[in-house]
């Protein structure tokens, strides 16, 4: 049996020097003892797992409502397929593929019911109150909301953990496994939007075709009489997934060499970008970005779930706001520590799309 300490050393023998360790981790808000064999970067992942929050992930809208079909991705698929993503470049990388996918597991964590109709709404709502941006919930959902330790709020994450969950945060330390979630995240929402797309029908092939990026993914089937348009749209999903992956592995490694990286302190005294895709592929996802943005997160079908869900959400608010008492107890008690918009915005942002559409005809007819 090997001890916590035999896997650290193993792990620090094994990793780049530029990747991350677990015995240097800078440790957790509230001291706790320290497992026998398991390292603190494969808890935390493991605490994400079991929490509440994960489980809801199932519920939540990606792009297409959760009622939509069963074979749509979910917030859950969604978060699996950018840890699998995330994990291979990290191994590919040699730098710390549980810190990775602890990450990964927790990026969505703080995504609101309906996926970015939800969460614009929640962010109007809460205009006057410090708005709503999911990744600053995920955050405050590991270090505060998540309520099943006794000791302390929160999962009581390692410093890591929760540094790399602050994208888009201007002091974020610069980290390698940090940039490898982001880009991993982008990686997978950029197939399978295309994906979900193509099987809803609300994308095309013949619109998709005139997409530069088409001709490296190579998706054309011949000689297949039934199922061609079904077998090209996952070929042409794995391939964009590859030659997304495969870019960023080997132009992240021209940078650190060019970078002349060596070390984890190396990192945080460059500005430039290392784990970036290369001009030639950034170009062709960008025009497949500005596509997947004008033909399907503004179709008329998907603006109109928009819709709802905004009415949804905002209704739910405005009930809370005037009859608190419908909140579990939990929330109403926590009203006069962080004020009573944070703690609606908190327990709605926390609802799963059917939990949200439950509540409001439960509620609608109490205004
Ligand atoms: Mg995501």
């Amino acid at each position: 049996m090997l001890s916590r300490e035999e896997i650290e050393e193993r792990e620090d023998a094994l990793l780049a020097p530029y990747a991350l360790r677990s015995k240097f981790s800078k440790g957790r808000r509230f001291a706790e003892a320290r497992h026998e064999f398991r390292p603190d970067f494969q808890r935390d992942k493991e605490r994400i797992t079991y929490s509440t929050a994960f489980r809801r992930l199932e519920y939540k809208t990606q792009v297409f409502v959760n009622h939509e079909g069963d074979h749509y991705r979910t917030r859950l698929t969604h978060t699996l397929e950018v840890s699998l993503i995330a994990r291979s470049i990290a191994r590919t990388l040699n730098v710390n593929e549980d810190l990775v996918e602890a990450i990964a597991l927790a990026h969505d964590l703080g995504h609101s019911p309906f996926g970015h109709a939800g969460e614009s709404a929640l962010n109007e709502l809460m205009a006057n109150n410090g708005g709503f941006e999911h990744n600053l919930q995920s955050l405050r959902i590991v270090e505060e909301l998540e309520d099943c330790y006794a000791q302390f709020p929160g999962l009581n994450l390692t410093w890591e953990v929760r540094e790399g969950l602050k994208k888009h945060a201007p002091d974020r330390m610069n980290a390698l496994e940090f940039d490898i979630v982001d880009v991993a995240d982008e990686i997978a929402y950029n197939a399978h939007d295309l994906n979900d797309g193509l099987r809803s029908n609300y994308l095309t092939i013949d619109q998709i075709k005139e997409l530069k990026i088409w001709q490296r993914i190579e998706p054309e089937i011949t000689g297949k009489p039934f199922g061609v348009s079904y077998l090209t749209n996952a070929k042409a999903t794995r391939n964009l997934v590859n030659a997304q992956v495969v870019d960023i592995i080997s132009n992240t490694t021209n940078n650190i060499k060019r970078s002349s990286i060596k070390t984890v302190e190396d990192l945080t005294k460059i500005f430039v970008e290392i784990v970036c895709f290369s001009t030639n592929i950034a170009g062709e996802i960008e025009e497949l970005k500005r596509f997947l943005f004008r033909e399907l997160y503004k179709h008329p079908k998907v603006m109109h779930m928009n819709d709802n869900a905004r009415d949804v959400i905002s209704t739910l608010f405005k009930t809370y706001e005037l009859q608190p008492e419908n909140m579990p107890l939990y929330f109403q008690k926590k009203m006069s520590e962080w004020g009573r918009q944070r703690v609606i915005c908190d327990y709605i942002a926390g609802m799963t799309d059917r939990y949200a559409h439950k509540e409001f005809d439960r509620l609608k007819t109490s205004l």
